[in-house]
């Protein structure tokens, strides 16, 4: 089988492997070197000093201890979405009792960071604004240098959802002074799901001091007390998930992560350049068309749905459909993490199969 979703993502047989390794005590010697190791190598591919964290949960876990680490009930914040992970984002705070203002750009763009800046002096101060690095439901990257700019003429943190992003995308968290920036295992690392990594600045941590949400399994403080005390996590961690991602981590530093950026920029452009030669359309505004995963227009009289099961079943090639809104209308093909440009040829010649088979005149024509 391709694996070609947007996570989780196909992991090398040396990260496999290594969740096969026995267990150990997460009050133990070993645990304390194993957490040691692996949250200061992930500062590299974070490019920070900033404090992180590994937390055992999904990426959405992630968002959610972003937003209760950082903000009370009733404090304003900005939510800007492209598209439903953004929504997700700005959902988190609503639920928690953040006021909650909202700017959204139509789905398949990216958000205009002069609006964004408008909207900052107009209805401002903002506590925090959220914003999704890389919108994996549309295929569009943000320019988060630009929003940070703007953000960052004002007193608000920027909350960053990178989980689609870090280490596969260009995202420099301390040049580009994001507050808190979160990651999941299963995207850009070529690790099993299971772990959620973030990063806090100084400012995040001052605004913990003063943060009045409700939180007891995402506290930070705890986090950050059990790793600075005793090199341990609060909880009992997914020991394995951990094997792994050590594993994926030092296969992505030899590597290094300029190459792999690049990696993913010609994987990124190959799959554009792949869906085009097929005469099939891009769901994202070009310019801001994402590395890691691309979103392609269903064509006029294809059953998207038909034909991914098609590409499955037959070809043993598996692809994403559409997300919310965009079900049955797109589908997108994943490319982070362990993925070459060879990865795409294939799916391009299983997918141009396919489209001759749902839609024979289509091809014809
Ligand atoms: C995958 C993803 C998430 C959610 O991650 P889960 O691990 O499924 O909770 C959030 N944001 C973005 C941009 C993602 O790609």
């Amino acid at each position: 089988m391709q694996l070609r979703i947007p996570g989780p993502t196909p992991c090398p047989e040396e990260v496999l492997q290594a969740q096969t390794r026995q267990m150990i005590n997460h009050r133990g010697k070993d645990f304390a070197e194993l957490i040691v190791r692996l949250t200061q190598q992930l500062k590299t591919f974070f490019q920070t000093t900033n404090d992180i964290y590994i937390l055992t949960g999904s990426g959405t876990g992630g968002l959610e201890a972003a937003v209760v680490n950082t903000l009370s009930p009733g404090d304003k914040v900005l939510g800007i979405s492209i598209g439903s992970f953004g929504d997700r984002f700005a959902e988190i705070a609503r639920q928690y009792g953040a006021d909650v203002n909202r700017i959204d750009f139509e789905w398949g763009t990216a958000a205009d960071p002069d609006k964004v800046k408008q909207v900052l002096k107009k209805d401002g101060p903002f506590r925090a604004v959220l914003v999704t690095h890389n919108e994996t439901s549309t295929g569009v990257t943000n320019d988060l240098a630009e929003i940070s700019k703007v953000v960052k003429e004002t007193d608000s943190l920027l909350l960053v959802d990178g989980v689609s992003s870090v280490g596969s995308i260009d995202l420099p968290v301390d040049r580009w002074q994001c507050d808190v920036v979160i990651t999941g295992s299963q995207k850009g690392w070529m690790t099993p799901p299971g772990l959620t990594m973030l990063s806090m600045s100084q400012d995040a941590w001052r605004a913990f001091e003063q943060a009045k949400m409700p939180r007891f399994y995402w506290d930070l403080g705890k986090a950050r007390r059990f790793l600075e005390e005793k090199k341990q996590t609060p909880w009992t961690p997914a020991i394995s998930t951990l094997y792994a991602l050590g594993i994926g981590m030092d296969m992505m530093e030899k590597e290094t992560l300029p190459k792999i950026i690049e990696r993913h920029t010609r994987t990124g452009a190959a799959a554009r350049a792949a869906v085009k030669s097929l005469g099939l359309t891009l769901f994202a505004e070009e310019a801001h068309a994402s590395n890691t995963v691309t979103a392609i227009n269903g064509p006029q009289g294809v059953d998207v749905k038909k034909m991914l099961q098609l590409m499955r079943e037959e070809y043993g090639v598996v692809l994403s459909g559409g997300q919310s809104r965009l079900e049955g209308k797109i589908f997108r093909i994943g490319h982070l993490g362990w993925v070459s440009e060879a990865d795409i040829e294939e799916v391009k010649r299983v997918l141009q199969s396919a489209l001759a088979r749902v839609a024979p005149t289509r091809s014809a024509a």
